[in-house]
């Protein structure tokens, strides 16, 4: 065994790992990695297919943000917030609230963070602003916010949540979209994405419009486009701009949970919500921000919630809250960096086109039951018969084996149970598109063999 791996086993411990499974076979200890490659110590080569858990997007070792982060070392690498300004944290701060067309950021270090950030505002914004007493949050089946304490009580995947559940504050959950898997979807499975043939009346927008009737929530909070950690579920196109009326209607607030869809990854807006033409009152960034190089993150609000935080300095109406890194100047040069890239639109519009023209021969399988792609990223959910959707159990750890499959044939991504993440950084060539679903293509067929039921 390579040493290094040797001293991961040895003092490591993984997240969403088993760490009894991590023990039993040596783990792909990563040196270095360019463009769309990963390269480990051993000199093997992967194509990066889920972007470093969905974080980078112009590729590694890209020479631009490698020299703003370098130019900026040559500066200063981290000055404190608390009572400071830096250039290139108000720089970018500029441009996001350009972007969100909101006016104010609140910087932090991750997706968790600045989700933690939101909710703590808009808690405080009901009770100041709207006299709520106890203001009271809507989430979505399946959403997924983060893992500290505030974004594990939004979230509601029991797999994750259930064991915290006396450590959380209460929330209500509402019915997602999940076309493949509706109730109420009357169609048939066929060989398209389940969006595309659906058959029903809108009873998850009419559930959401339901759940303003029965109580006066202060927020809904959406992973708008497509929930990510719930098994990349994407919503039907027109959800979000129905969602965010019934929202505004009912006075309540929009809080975007943009932390994957962000930054061109899930549309081609910098901001996911624009593609439907919603605008939340609360924007979450984080993976994409600094093309998936530092952990940055920022919660983006209206003026309307700041002015509610404003009063002389013993009304003690401050925001106490902050991170020490807060406004990181490396993570902010490699921010500015990455936007700039994202204004040539040919890259990425390029790898989601591939995307779609190599999935197309993946409903050829009999094991793959729904494909769903929303801009760079893709879901493919396996399933025992595509006829019945049929699902594996978890306990057979189907997404698993495929990975690790492809993985043995040079592409890593990560399951999420059953389903296979494929959203590779923008500057994936179309033969590395091309090599990330021939061996998708071929583990399937190589794994899932007389498996069916
Ligand atoms: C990843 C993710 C988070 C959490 O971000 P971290 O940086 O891992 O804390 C929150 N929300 C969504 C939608 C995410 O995909």
């Amino acid at each position: 065994m390579h040493k290094l791996a040797a001293l991961d086993q040895q003092f490591v411990w993984h997240p969403f790992t088993q760490m009894r499974d991590w023990l039993a076979s040596e783990p792909i200890v990563i040196e270095s990695g360019h463009g769309a490659i990963l390269r480990d110590v051993q000199g093997r080569e992967y194509i990066d297919a889920n972007s470093s858990i969905w974080t980078n997007l112009h590729g590694h070792q890209n020479r631009a943000i490698t020299r703003a982060i370098g130019g900026q070392l040559k500066k200063i690498a981290h000055s404190s917030a608390l009572g400071l300004a830096n250039e290139p944290a108000a720089l970018i701060a500029q441009q996001l609230c350009e972007k969100a067309r909101l006016p104010k950021v609140f910087f932090s270090d991750d997706g968790s963070t600045a989700m933690e950030a939101a909710l703590k505002l808009a808690y405080e914004f009901a009770r100041r602003a709207r006299g709520v007493k106890k203001p009271r949050f809507l989430s979505l089946h399946g959403a997924y916010h983060g893992d500290t304490v505030g974004g594990v009580s939004l979230g509601h995947i029991d797999l994750f949540h259930k064991a915290y559940a006396g450590l959380l504050f209460k929330t209500d959950r509402v019915m997602a979209p999940y076309c493949y898997r509706c109730p109420y979807n009357r169609a048939k499975p066929e060989r398209a994405d389940a969006r595309t043939y659906r058959k029903c009346n809108w009873e998850c927008v009419g559930q959401v419009e339901a759940a303003f009737k029965k109580r006066k929530y202060s927020a809904l909070v959406v992973e708008p486009l497509i929930q990510g950690a719930a098994g990349m579920i994407p919503q039907p196109p027109g959800w979000l701009r129905s969602v965010s009326e019934i929202v505004r209607a009912h006075g309540a607030q929009l809080i975007a949970d943009e932390v994957m869809t962000g930054f061109k990854r899930a549309s081609n807006q910098i901001i996911a919500s624009h593609a439907e033409g919603a605008q939340p009152d609360f924007v979450a960034l984080a993976k994409g921000l600094t093309g998936g190089y530092l952990p940055m993150a920022a919660t983006l609000t209206t003026q309307e919630v700041f002015d509610a935080f404003l009063g002389s300095y013993d009304e003690f109406k401050t925001f106490f809250h902050g991170h020490s890194f807060t406004g990181n100047q490396l993570g902010a040069a490699a921010g500015l960096a990455s936007l700039k890239l994202l204004e040539n639109e040919k890259p990425r519009a390029q790898v989601e086109r591939a995307m779609t023209e190599n999935a197309k021969a993946l409903w050829n399988l009999d094991h793959i039951g729904d494909i769903r792609q929303v801009g760079a990223v893709m879901g493919i959910e396996l399933v025992k018969n595509w006829r019945t959707r049929q699902p594996f159990k978890l306990v057979e750890r189907a997404g698993a084996r495929i990975c690790e499959a492809m993985a043995r044939r040079g592409v890593l991504t990560r399951p999420i149970g059953n389903v296979i993440v494929v959203m590779p950084p923008f500057c994936a060539t179309p033969r590395q598109v091309e090599r990330i679903y021939n061996a998708l293509a071929e583990s399937v067929l190589s794994e899932l063999r007389g498996r069916e039921s």
